[in-house]
C-alpha cells in the first residue's frame, strides 16, 4: 500500500511534528480512492518552503527547490521525489498563470485547485479530508470544477483541456453540464495559452485508455477545432477502431499514433501542426515519417515492401500499417475484402517489425578512392549505387558496387 511506504512515512513524520501539518493531495489521493495505480505523490503543508528545506537538511534529506516562487520544494527519499507545496491561495490570475500568497487555510488551498476529484487530502492519520465535495464525485466518476466553472476557467484557460483530460481518464457517462458549457464558451481563449502547456495536455488526454468519448465531447463543444483544426476535415471516427485494435492485438497505447489517426496523412499539414504546438524534434520526425510512408498495395511483394521499409523507415511504416490495419479490422465484419486486407496488413506489420535495415556496403570515401574528384559528383554516384543496391534487394556486394563505379563514370 503506497501510503504505508517507509519513504512516505519518513516525509510525513518529518513534516508533521512541532505543530506543522502536511497532507497528501491531488493525483495520489484521487487514484488511490479510485483503485488505480498511484504515480507521483504531491503534498500540501502549513510549513513555509524554507522550513521544509530546513527540516530536510537537518535529517540529511535532499531538498530541491523545484518551484520556490510557487512554494514547491521536492524532497528526494529512496530515489523518489515528493513535491511539497506550501498552502497557498491565488491573489491574482490572468488566464495564463496565477500569483500566489502563502499563509492560506486548508479550505483556501482546496478552493484554488481545479477539480473536486483533485482537491482531496489524506492526513498523517490516514483520514481523507474533503473540503469541496470531491468524495461523492469520485464515487460517481464526475469531473467537476470547484466553484463556478466559468470563473475557474477564466483564471487559467488550460483548465478547459484539463477538464477533458481528466474526463478521458476518470469520467463516466456525460461530462458535467456546467463544465462542458463553460469549456465551449471559453474555447476561443485557448490560443492565448503557451504551446508547450497545450501539447502536454493533449498528449496526456490522448494517453487515456480510451480517449474516444472525451474527443467526441471536445469536438461537439468546438474545443477540438480550436486546438487541432487539422481534425476538422478528417474527423475522429478512426479512434474506436484503433482502440479496438490496440486491445485485441496488445499494442501499447501510443498518444502520437492516436494523433496520427485523427489528422490528415499530409506532410505539409503535419509540419504546421508540429510547429504550432512546438513538438519535440523526435515527435515532429515521427509525424513526418508517418505522413510519408506509402500505403501498401494489396499485391505488394515482400521484396518491394522491404524496399519501402528501407526508403521510408520502419517506424513511419509501422505507424501507417497499424492505422491501416485498425481501419480494415473495423470494416472486416461481413466484408470479405476488408477481411482479406486486414490479414495481409497483419503479415506486413509482422514483417515490418522484424525488419533490420541493411547498411549500404560502400561509402563516399570508396567513390573518392576510385578516382572521382571531391564534389557533387560523389554524392550523385553514391545515390545511383544505392538505388541499384536497393533494386537488387540489397544483394549487390561491395565488390559489385565498386565495379559499377567505373561504369557510372563512363556514362
Ligand atoms: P497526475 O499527476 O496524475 O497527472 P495530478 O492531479 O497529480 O495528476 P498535477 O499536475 O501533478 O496533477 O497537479 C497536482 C494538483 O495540483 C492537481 O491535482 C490539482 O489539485 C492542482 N493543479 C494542477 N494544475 C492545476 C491548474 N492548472 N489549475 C488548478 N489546479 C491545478
Ligand atoms: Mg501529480
Amino acid at each position: 500500500d503506497w501510503f504505508q511506504a517507509p519513504a512516505l512515512k519518513r516525509v510525513m513524520t518529518l513534516l508533521n511534528s512541532g505543530g506543522a501539518e502536511t497532507r497528501v493531495v491531488g493525483g495520489a489521493v484521487r487514484n488511490s480512492l479510485m483503485g488505480l495505480p498511484v504515480g507521483d505523490i504531491d503534498l500540501a503543508t502549513t510549513l513555509l518552503p524554507e522550513e521544509v528545506s530546513g527540516r530536510a537538511a537537518a535529517k540529511g534529506i535532499k531538498a530541491v527547490p523545484t518551484g520556490i516562487e510557487h512554494g514547491t520544494v521536492t524532497l528526494v527519499v529512496d530515489g523518489k521525489g515528493y513535491e511539497v507545496t506550501t498552502l497557498r491561495r491565488d491573489v491574482e490570475t490572468n488566464g495564463r498563470h496565477a500569483q500566489v500568497a502563502f499563509g492560506a487555510t486548508w479550505q483556501e488551498d482546496a478552493d484554488r485547485r481545479d477539480l473536486t476529484i483533485n482537491a482531496l487530502y489524506v492526513g498523517a492519520d490516514g483520514e481523507v479530508v474533503d473540503l469541496v465535495g470531491g468524495l461523492k464525485d469520485i464515487e460517481t466518476k464526475t469531473v467537476r470544477f470547484i466553484g463556478d466553472a466559468e470563473q475557474r476557467i477564466a483564471e487559467d484557460y488550460l483548465r478547459v483541456l484539463r477538464f477533458f483530460r481528466f474526463f478521458a481518464h476518470y469520467g463516466s457517462g456525460r461530462p458535467d453540464t456546467d463544465g462542458l458549457k463553460a469549456c465551449a464558451r471559453a474555447r476561443t481563449q485557448l490560443k492565448t495559452l503557451s504551446a508547450e502547456r497545450v501539447w502536454s495536455e493533449i498528449k496526456k488526454l490522448l494517453s487515456a485508455r480510451d480517449p474516444g468519448r472525451a474527443l467526441l465531447w471536445m469536438r461537439q463543444s468546438g474545443v477540438l477545432t480550436e486546438i487541432l483544426p487539422e481534425t476538422e476535415k478528417w474527423g475522429i471516427d478512426a479512434i474506436p477502431g484503433l482502440i479496438a485494435a490496440e486491445q485485441a492485438l496488445g499494442w501499447e497505447p501510443d498518444a502520437l499514433l492516436r494523433l496520427c489517426s485523427i489528422v490528415p496523412k499530409d506532410a505539409a499539414r503535419l509540419v504546421t501542426l508540429s510547429e504550432r504546438l512546438r513538438l519535440s524534434n523526435a515527435e515532429a520526425l515521427a509525424l513526418d515519417r508517418f505522413a510519408r510512408a506509402p500505403k501498401p498495395q494489396e499485391t505488394v511483394t515482400d521484396v518491394a515492401f522491404d524496399r519501402d521499409l528501407y526508403r521510408f523507415g520502419k517506424d513511419g511504416m509501422i505507424s501507417m500499417l497499424k492505422l491501416e490495419l485498425a481501419s480494415a479490422r473495423a470494416r472486416a465484419e461481413g466484408d470479405q475484402k476488408a477481411m482479406a486486407r486486414s490479414a495481409r496488413l497483419f503479415s506486413l506489420l509482422r514483417r515490418a517489425e522484424g525488419f533490420v535495415r541493411p547498411v549500404l556496403p560502400i561509402k563516399g570515401a570508396d567513390v573518392l578512392a576510385a578516382g572521382i574528384p571531391a564534389g557533387p559528383k560523389v554524392g550523385e554516384i553514391l545515390g545511383k549505387l544505392e538505388e541499384g543496391w536497393i533494386a537488387s534487394q540489397f544483394n549487390l556486394s561491395r565488390e559489385d558496387l565498386l565495379a559499377r563505379i567505373k561504369a557510372l563514370v563512363g556514362s
